[in-house]
């Protein structure tokens, strides 16, 4: 396995593109770490393939440099950068058994019979096709296909890295559930540095101890699954995770105060006169109904999810969102929120200011 590091990496597919919008891929300057779990997250279009191919040498990108342990690749097919590949959709030799398909890249590289063996009795049974290694891969489920798929990248011990693009596309919902959690267990056990593309935050935030965020071919933030929901980079990300995601609401700030129609909000740190653009952003989980002292809102409808609910209501003219936890009281008479200052975040002109905690 390698650390990952990218120089100055940007991609255009324009054959003479230099404006900024000519560019799948904005300037990147990254390290990732060896053994390290990446989710690559963001919308559709907003580069997540482009990046992975650069990295696995499918493409060749158009600026920078990528380097495996400190030495260039950029330049390297994929099939001489040592690396696992797992698509979106199957990719088996149906003639073979499930043992001969999980074998097939260990004889390829001229591994003895024992070690083959060992290796693919314990990536069958950590993925769960152990009782199928003697049956042919024709006539299978996709589902059981992909797992076969997903072993395959998982079986060589001595790759750089394995590369998985949205490998649960295909999987039945009940069983993705399974896979995902799977596949976490299964990198702390093997320790190969991982990357994960999706546009699923579920499957990037279980998976990956640092996730990836992009959008419109920028990396706006990488942090762990915790950062991400606490403190997002810019309101995009506070917007994409989190179900339902952040609240923004625009806000003037004063010191330790932000000033919504004209009443104050304590926050949980002092902000010296950010200019631009200010909002602040706020998690519906740290929304709470009050009795008195706290900033109107006008109900407009509840979701009912079982294990909590969702309010709709609007403070002003502003939407803004309040889970409220199964077990806490609330009626559609209540009609004042107030927000946990510490789990207030600022913004402006969309990107997040840190403040001086008292
Ligand atoms: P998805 O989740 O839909 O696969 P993505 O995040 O992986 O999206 P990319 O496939 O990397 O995004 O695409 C990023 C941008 O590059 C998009 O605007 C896309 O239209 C463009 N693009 C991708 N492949 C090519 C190509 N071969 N030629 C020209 N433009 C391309």
């Amino acid at each position: 396995m390698a650390q990952i590091t990218l120089s100055n990496l940007a991609h255009t597919y324009a054959p003479s593109g230099e404006q900024e919008s000519d560019f799948a891929l904005k300037t990147l300057n990254h390290v990732w770490q060896e053994g390290g779990a990446y989710a690559l997250l963001g919308p559709s279009g907003c580069g997540k393939t482009t990046l992975l191919n650069i990295i696995s040498g499918l493409i060749m990108p158009s600026h920078g440099r990528v380097l495996f342990d400190g030495t260039d690749v950029t330049g390297l097919p994929a099939e001489k950068r040592n690396i696992a590949q797992v698509f979106q959709f199957p990719v088996v030799y149906d003639t073979m058994s499930v043992r001969e398909n999980l074998s097939f890249p260990l004889k390829n590289r001229g591994l003895a019979g024992a070690q083959i063996q060992a290796r693919v009795a314990l990536i069958a049974e950590m993925i769960g096709l152990e009782d199928i290694l003697d049956q042919k891969a024709r006539g299978l489920t996709t589902d059981a296909k992909q797992k076969i798929s997903l072993g395959r990248g998982m079986v060589r011990e001595s790759v750089n890295a394995i590369l998985l693009d949205e490998p649960l596309t295909v999987i039945d919902p009940q069983l993705k559930w399974e896979l995902r959690t799977q596949l976490k267990s299964l990198h702390r056990e093997l320790g190969h540095t991982m990357i994960y593309v999706t546009h699923d935050q579920v499957e990037a935030l279980t998976f990956a101890d640092t996730v990836v965020m992009m959008h419109e071919g920028r990396v706006l933030q990488m942090g762990t699954p915790e950062s991400l929901f606490e403190t997002p980079k810019h309101t995009f990300v506070g917007h994409f995770i989190g179900s339902p995601g952040m609240n923004f609401l625009d806000a003037s700030i004063e010191g330790n105060h932000a000033v919504i129609n004209g009443q104050p909000v304590p926050l949980g740190a002092n902000y010296r006169n950010p200019c631009g653009h200010t909002q602040i952003g706020i998690r519906p989980e740290y929304v709470q109904f009050t009795a008195d002292g706290g900033l109107p809102v006008v109900v407009r409808h509840i979701e009912d999810l079982g294990h909590r609910r969702i309010v709709h209501a609007e403070l002003e003219r502003s939407p803004i969102l309040v889970s409220v936890p199964e077990g806490c009281p609330f009626d559609s008479t209540m009609t004042q929120v107030r927000f946990i200052p510490e789990k207030i975040n600022v913004f402006t002109d969309s990107w997040r200011v840190e403040g001086e905690t008292f």
